[in-house]
């Protein structure tokens, strides 16, 4: 079939809408109608070569839609559900997942550097030429093929961007809360970084009845955001780790038991470690460049039993809590709507790129059922 696919030509490229033709889902493959597409913080590693990706590729790897046709033997998904898409379709079976980390599945790492499906190969292509996928799903696109165990079918009265949302950012902020860290109520909580993932975090701490929940980050319209959503302080940050750490401590009374790190920077990680009190620990979300090295006070560690964690795609096991997360949604106590400040069409993904990139959006969300101009 034909589809309209946002396409990214070369690294350091612009995206162009481009007619491409989609092959029907092999076994265990699923062929999705998009309904919405996040664009992520990850996406654009893909553009400015932090990860390297081979191109020509659609990307995008925050998306929801509906079935519309399965590949033999596909037994999780009929036509007709909605699906929140998972970037990590673990494969059930490897060491890590049978020891309950599905999120760090010895199959699906290796398997997504190769740029395709779980064969390797792709389903995207245009007059004859391979055209690469992204985290196996390419969300920037009308239709996608994705793995049988990429598809978690949720309730149809989830609106589409809010579904799209739960495939990654969402997931990895409540994930790192709930899930990781398991942050109970009364504990104290500090996010460092307000964009999608860390305000996802901080909805999530405010769910459990986390008191206070601080915000911490480089520009004030976020801390402003973050306000907004409900967190009883902002911290802005201070020129030093050690100063923004010092401002945490002083509005939490001391320190925090929790403090989320959402940026990927060497010195937010720092200041995520000196922010917490006795006991504290702090959750590393961001994915910092290869040469990035934590330098800590050592002796506080022991002395203060102070733990550092990490935590990938919220610790989440998809197929069960994307459900969780979209339930306590449902139930009003997670407002996952206001994260989204923009809506775009499809076809305006450079614009939305930029919004993202400039701290003027906390998420933007593609509405891919649009027809555009091109
Ligand atoms: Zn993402
Ligand atoms: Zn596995």
């Amino acid at each position: 079939m034909k589809i309209r696919a946002a396409v990214l030509e070369a690294t350091h490229g612009l995206h162009h809408m481009q007619v491409l033709d989609l092959a029907p889902p092999r076994p265990g493959e699923v062929l999705v109608r998009l309904g919405a597409s996040g664009v992520c913080r990850s996406d654009y590693n893909a553009i400015d070569g932090t990860t390297e990706s081979p191109c020509p590729v659609v990307l995008g790897h925050e998306g929801a839609g509906v079935v519309e046709a399965v590949g033999p033997g596909v037994t999780r998904v009929v036509p007709g559900d909605h699906v929140s898409l998972s970037w990590t379709p673990s494969c059930g079976a490897c060491e890590d997942c049978v020891r309950g980390i599905p999120q760090l599945c010895a199959t699906v790492w290796p398997t997504m550097d190769l740029a395709g499906l779980m064969d390797g190969t792709s389903r995207l292509s245009r007059d004859g030429e391979r055209v690469y996928h992204y985290c196996f799903l390419s969300t920037f696109a009308e239709a996608t093929v994705v793995p049988e165990r990429s598809c978690v079918p949720i309730p149809k009265d989830v609106p589409m961007e809010v579904a799209a949302l739960v495939g990654c950012a969402v997931t990895t902020g409540v994930g790192a809360v709930w899930k990781t860290a398991g942050v109970r109520p009364g504990d104290r909580v500090a996010v460092i970084g307000c964009g999608g993932v860390g305000l996802s975090a901080m909805l999530a701490a405010m769910a459990v009845g986390a008191a206070p929940v601080i915000a911490v980050d480089t520009t004030q319209a976020r801390l402003d955001a973050a306000r907004e959503l409900g967190a009883t302080a902002g911290v802005l940050w201070a020129g030093s780790p050690e100063a923004t750490a010092e401002a945490v401590r002083e509005v939490s009374s001391g320190g925090v038991d929790y403090a989320i790190e959402a940026t990927g920077h060497g010195e937010a990680m720092q200041a995520a470690v000196l922010s917490t009190r006795k006991r504290g620990t702090a959750v590393l979300i961001g994915i910092p460049r290869e040469d990035v090295v934590l330098t800590v006070p050592a002796k506080t560690i022991p002395r203060m039993e102070r733990r550092i964690i990490g935590s990938i795609y919220g610790s989440a096991y998809p197929e069960h809590d994307f459900l969780t997360t979209l339930n306590v949604y449902r139930s009003g106590r997670l407002p996952l709507e206001k994260l989204i400040t923009h809506r775009l069409p499809l076809d305006e993904v450079n614009q939305g790129l930029e919004l993202m990139l400039s701290g003027a959006a906390t998420r933007v969300v593609l509405d891919t059922t649009t027809q555009g101009a091109s």
